[in-house]
């Protein structure tokens, strides 16, 4: 039995959190890989390794020393060093790696040290080795992964022996190191499991799991025990954010199962993710809910819309605008725009398009939100529905893109329609 671990930033943001870890891993002997973040917040007002690191970046690209954040840096992983009672001689990374800091040093280079640091204490703490991620893990100048390379690697680097090794990076064909976007560990750990055919992925983090709905709006949710893989990705597509988006794919294709876990509830089984795909026809349930608030719903009538409708998307993404969702019935597309400050940019667009189909029908609508369900059956739709309209609330479109039901309503209503259809989610399960 091989476990992947990987601890991310909060778990690991002072001593007394890295002993915890080191008991975690130790509590089974099949956790055998481990990959950890950057050392994270201690508290709210505190701040992330990683943030530091891109700020001494800026101050470097900008002729300004960053001597003082480095400082801050080194203080908090020579207290880690400290706390854990270890004699790793820190200082001396810290010192190389800061002699060789310029104005031409690269972004990635530098916010890649967090997680370096945080393997090289943690491989002290655990008596693990410690494998350099810019050993195995390889991009192409592109940026993607090369997956058999950074496979073949890993095997014969880690070859049956305990190991810790940083997340977040790896490096180009040149050698030079090449980060994820952030949060990226979360996909070192996936790379590794599927690398090492592992049997289960843990992602150690500071949530008992992946919330059935926002808890800063339905008070105590439960966990989701289970989900398949395809599952997450649907919530994740519209607004759960527990792992990196490249973070499934690896351990999907190789059919390992992902757990995420509570660093600070390790006695509870958190949620596990590989089920095989739903049976629709298993007891109707709702397992959870996502959301994604200020959107946009453009509506397009015409009786030629079938024709049209790929000039109208390509007209919204030549005007950067990002569609959540489009679909065409009854003569009619309805499109779903992500609005990231963009709404002046929609509104433009949108004349354009008035000007471009002088026979179609356009209504534009903002100030928007979409609630998605995960449903398992198909039997509580119309209960759902029923339940936010009970309240008040206007659905304005209802879309069923299995697993998801999509609901859109005012965005002023989202928090009311949540916990509404959050009600019925209690009463059937
Ligand atoms: N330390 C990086 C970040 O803060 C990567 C990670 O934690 O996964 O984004």
């Amino acid at each position: 039995m091989l476990k992947i671990t990987k601890f991310g930033g909060s778990s690991l943001a002072d001593a007394s959190r890295f002993l915890r870890v080191r008991d975690i891993v130790l509590s089974d002997i099949s956790r055998r890989v481990v990959v950890v973040s950057a050392a994270g917040k201690r508290h709210a007002g505190d701040h992330k390794i990683t943030d530091l690191l891109y700020l001494c970046h800026a101050h470097l690209s900008y002729g300004v020393s960053c001597w003082d954040l480095w400082r801050r840096i080194c203080d908090r992983y020579i207290d880690i060093r400290n706390g854990c009672s270890l004699q790793y001689p820190i200082e001396q990374e810290l010192e190389r790696i800061y002699a060789g800091l310029s104005a031409q040093t690269s972004c990635d280079y530098i916010a890649s040290r967090g997680e370096y640091l945080s393997a090289r204490l943690m491989a002290e703490l655990l008596g693990y080795t410690f494998v350099d991620s810019a050993e195995w893990l390889q991009f192409d100048y592109a940026g993607r992964v090369l997956y058999d390379e950074s496979y073949a690697n890993l095997q014969s680097l880690a070859d049956g022996r305990k190991i810790v090794t940083p997340g977040f990076y790896g490096v180009l064909p040149n050698g030079a190191v090449h980060t994820f976007s952030r949060g990226g560990s979360d996909v070192t750990g996936s790379l590794a499991a599927a690398a090492l055919h592992a049997d289960l992925y843990e992602n150690w983090t500071d949530v008992t799991g992946i919330l059935a709905a926002d808890p800063r709006i339905v008070a105590n949710p439960a966990s989701i025990a289970q989900l398949s893989y395809e599952e997450l990705q649907a919530l994740s597509r519209v607004g759960t954010q527990v792992l990196h988006e490249s973070a499934v794919e690896p351990v999907r294709s190789r059919q390992i199962p992902l757990q995420i876990r509570s660093t600070w509830q390790p006695e509870l089984p958190g949620t596990r993710i590989g089920l095989p795909s739903t049976d629709y026809s298993a007891e109707p349930s709702i397992v959870g809910f996502a959301g994604r608030r200020n959107l946009a719903m453009l509506r397009v009538a015409s009786s030629d819309i079938g024709r049209r409708m790929g000039d109208i998307l390509r007209t919204l993404s030549l005007a950067g605008l990002s569609v959540f969702h489009s679909a065409c019935a009854l003569e009619q597309l309805t499109v779903l725009i992500d609005l990231d400050g963009s709404s002046e940019r929609l509104h433009e667009c949108t004349e354009r398009l008035r000007a471009q189909l002088p026979q179609a029908q356009l209504k534009l609508r903002e100030n928007l939100s979409v609630l998605a369900a995960l449903l398992r059956g198909p039997d509580l739709l119309p209960k759902l529905v029923a339940a936010v309209q009970a309240n008040g609330v206007p659905v304005h479109y209802l879309a069923d893109t299995r697993p998801c039901l999509l609901m859109i309503v005012n965005d002023s209503q989202y928090e009311t329609a949540l916990r509404a259809a959050y009600s019925v989610c209690q009463k059937n399960n």
